[in-house]
């Protein structure tokens, strides 16, 4: 069986597709209680995008913390009980910000009509009903939150997406001036995410003609923007890595991750490490399974001079290690698709405790 994908409905690209959004919402602001609900990264409170964010009296704008923990299913059901208490439901959702504050513009669009807890529905398939129209605005680039079909919440028990074709965004504004103030240190790391996404897309099994043709061009664009004469943040190369963030995204979404991910995500779970930043803790160790990324990573590295600690692991525990190891070896899609459907006799438990005392 081949994957059958939904993407996003409408991609408006382009330096000031941000002015655009008042009309694109328009014509959505007279479902349900005819209100739009604004989640917008904190950051921008005090900043001049938050003046031009297109919000009508009647909308609620809702600037959250990235920074003290990544999306929380308690944090969607709390938004999505105190806007349908005080308000009802929604137009729409708008979600300005990073792969965190789009991950809680699907999920609680989503929220809005399924009942109960979000833990009920972290997994593939498990929403009942389509949530309410969604739209994303990334303000910085790499994850590929804008087209997955994702949206990762850290719940009680499990760190796991609300997986369903009604993730996927109705409408992406990328507008390439808005990530034009990303911190030097994120924008390499999110950025790199997209990079890795595309090395590990096309090193295994389930690379394909159409995977390969996303990854190939948005590897292209990475050296462009981390490597190129006109390498570093500027305005072409914030171009380019919207643009990328976009492509590798689908990449792997047509294809599968590897290695690095599967030890990012237990980096994630047992020491709360964030995504982007435990990706390149893990990328920068794994030249055996794929010696150009990483050569080509550390090139990048060094030209931006980019702070990457070593020696982590000596400040482990071996059980947290075994932990770590553990939610890895949990991940059978991304080894399969790594090593091959034999990799339960290459890899186990204990080879992978080996990957994270490298670290
Ligand atoms: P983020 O949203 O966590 O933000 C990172 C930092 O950059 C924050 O401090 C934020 O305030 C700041 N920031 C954002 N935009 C800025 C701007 N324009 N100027 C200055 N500062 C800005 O970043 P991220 O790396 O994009 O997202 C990580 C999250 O995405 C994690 O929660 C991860 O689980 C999730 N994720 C989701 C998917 C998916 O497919 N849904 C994929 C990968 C990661
Ligand atoms: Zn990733």
């Amino acid at each position: 069986m081949h994957k059958n994908f939904k993407g996003i409905e409408k991609t408006v690209f382009g330096h000031g597709s941000f002015n655009q959004l008042d009309e694109i919402l328009a014509e959505r602001r007279g479902d349900n209680a005819k209100f739009m609900l604004f989640v917008v990264d904190q950051y921008f409170k005090d900043k001049p995008l938050a003046k031009r964010i297109p919000a009508k009296p009647e909308d609620s704008v809702v600037f959250v913390d990235v920074d003290v923990h990544e999306p929380t299913t308690e944090q969607i059901d709390n938004l999505r009980d105190s806007i349908l208490k005080t308000k009802g439901l929604p137009a729409g959702v708008v979600g300005i910000g990073g792969g965190s504050v789009m991950d809680i513009a699907k999920a609680v669009s989503l929220m809005f009509t399924n009942e109960g807890s979000s833990t009920l529905y972290q997994g593939l398939n498990l929403i009942k009903k389509p949530g309410i129209y969604h739209c994303g605005v990334p303000t910085i680039s790499g994850t590929g939150a804008e087209v997955s079909m994702t949206a990762v919440l850290t719940g009680p028990v499990k760190k796991l997406g609300l997986k369903c074709e009604w993730t996927v965004f109705n409408q992406v504004v990328l507008d390439p001036e808005l990530i034009a103030t990303v911190p030097r240190n994120w924008w390499f790391y999110t950025g790199m995410d997209t990079y890795i996404h595309c090395v590990e897309s096309e090193n295994g099994q389930y690379n394909n003609a159409y995977s390969h043709a996303y990854a190939e061009q948005a590897m292209k664009l990475c050296r462009d923007i981390y490597l190129g004469e006109q390498s570093g943040q500027n305005a072409e190369n914030d171009e380019k890595l919207m643009v990328a963030s976009l492509m590798g995204g689908l990449s792997l979404t047509y294809s599968e991750v590897g290695v690095c991910h599967a030890l990012s995500y237990g980096l994630s779970k047992i020491l709360g490490t964030r995504h982007c930043y435990a990706n390149c803790l893990a990328f920068n160790h794994l030249g055996d399974f794929y010696p150009e990324g990483v050569a080509e990573f550390k090139e990048m590295i060094r030209k931006h001079k980019i702070d990457l600690p070593q020696g982590l692991a000596k400040e482990w525990t071996d059980e947290q290690i075994t932990a770590m190891a553990t939610v890895s070896y949990n991940l059978p899609h991304m080894w399969n698709h790594a090593i091959g459907s034999d990799w339960k006799d290459k890899i186990t438990v204990k080879s992978i405790e080996e990957l994270f005392r490298r670290l």
